[in-house]
């Protein structure tokens, strides 16, 4: 096994090291138990102090107030694209989407069924390469809510601020940025979270929701869909991911010794600061793919001159110790993601082969 590849991946991505390394040393007895947390009851107080301490520190981390609860549920983000209108949109009431990408776009297809849906702004004529400003939108005030989602992933489109909807509840797609850098969270009604690119391993998703909005359920559902019910049930109302609510809470001590969400931020922006310098001096060698104002600073997605440049660079990185940096199949190109745990050094080694591959291939 080699410790030196830099994994690109889109998620699941790299854990911190140390994460990684203290969850093997106690894999066998967790807090000195005698036992694995893979095998204490989900019920037991060992298992109570796992899941508090995993609830704190997203509630310090993200500066959470009272009167919002912290869920810890299973079906990834893409139960969340059905789940957040089944509980917050009723059939005569009208969702509005901001469509920035591949994921939002199926976010909005999914809220269909429950209510009218409306999409209030689309990048999909530029090639989902665009945000819209703050205020560019106009969202109506008997909206049941807004959804956006704050990071594209494959697309590589970020808004690098909270939105502002005034009195109508925010919701947000955070999948693929959460935790990156401080946010407002009371300008946000729900945020939600697939756990595998910055909190943890996959099996487990995130959301945090504004106590009000607990009680809105406009339709007939199953208990294990019912936002409240999972509230009601401290997100115990099955057998949790306990193992992946473990390693979270591990990723939320190793950010908080980071110095939490400000100071990883200034870590995240020089890594894509450096990756977007690489592709802006490279004479138009490497194209950045997001307009310049809505670069992501988690996924830097780019291309070569053509594809099989792109696919002649993926396999040089590999042979370089570099993997996943393969654009995703719906926009191809290359897509270097770089969430939290993602060191600079690796980026610097990218940035290293950037220019020595243009020179030798531009
Ligand atoms: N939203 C975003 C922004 C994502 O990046 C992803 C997955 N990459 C999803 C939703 C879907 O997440 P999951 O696979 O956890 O359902």
């Amino acid at each position: 096994m080699s410790d030196h590849i830099y994994n690109f991946s889109a998620g699941p991505a790299m854990m911190p090291p140390e994460v990684l390394e203290q969850a093997a040393a106690e894999l066998r007895d967790v807090r000195g138990s005698g036992m694995s947390v893979m095998e204490i009851s989900h019920r037991s107080s060992l298992f109570g102090e796992i899941l508090a301490d995993a609830e704190s520190g997203i509630r310090r981390l993200l500066g959470l107030p009272k009167n919002y609860r912290v869920l810890f549920l299973q079906g990834g983000a893409t139960l969340q694209f059905s789940m957040v209108p089944m509980n917050l949109l009723a059939p005569v009431d009208t969702a509005e989407y901001i469509v920035t990408g591949y994921w939002g776009k199926k976010a909005a297809k999914c809220a269909v069924q429950y209510g009218d849906v409306r999409t209030v702004y689309s990048g999909e004529n530029s090639g989902f390469t665009t945000v819209p400003q703050q205020g560019e939108v106009r969202v109506s005030p008997n909206a049941a809510y807004l959804h956006y989602t704050s990071n594209e992933t494959i697309d590589g489109v970020e808004f690098g601020y909270d939105l502002d909807a005034g009195s109508v509840p925010v919701v947000c797609d955070m999948s693929s940025d959460i935790l990156s850098r401080p946010i407002d969270v009371e300008k946000y009604g729900l945020i939600y979270a697939g756990a595998q690119k910055n909190l943890g391993p996959s099996g487990l998703v995130l959301v945090v929701i504004r106590e009000d909005l607990l009680d809105r359920s406009p339709h007939e559902l199953p208990d294990l869909l019912t936002y409240k019910v999972l509230a009601d049930n401290d997100s115990m109302a099955n057998t949790p991911n306990t193992w992946a609510i473990y390693l979270l809470g591990l990723v939320c001590g190793w950010l908080e010794k980071q110095g939490g969400a400000a100071a990883i931020e200034r870590v995240n922006r020089e890594k894509a600061r450096l990756l977007y310098e690489a592709i802006d001096k490279s004479d138009g060698f490497y194209s950045g793919r997001a307009a310049a104002d809505a670069r992501s600073q988690m996924n830097v997605t780019f291309s070569l001159p053509s594809a099989d440049l792109d696919a002649k660079f993926v396999k040089e990185a590999e042979a370089n110790g570099m993997s996943g940096l393969k654009g995703h199949r719906a926009v191809g190109g290359i897509r270097a993601s770089i969430y939290n745990a993602f060191p600079l050094a690796g980026v610097e080694h990218l940035v290293d082969l950037m220019s020595e591959f243009a020179r030798r291939n531009g």
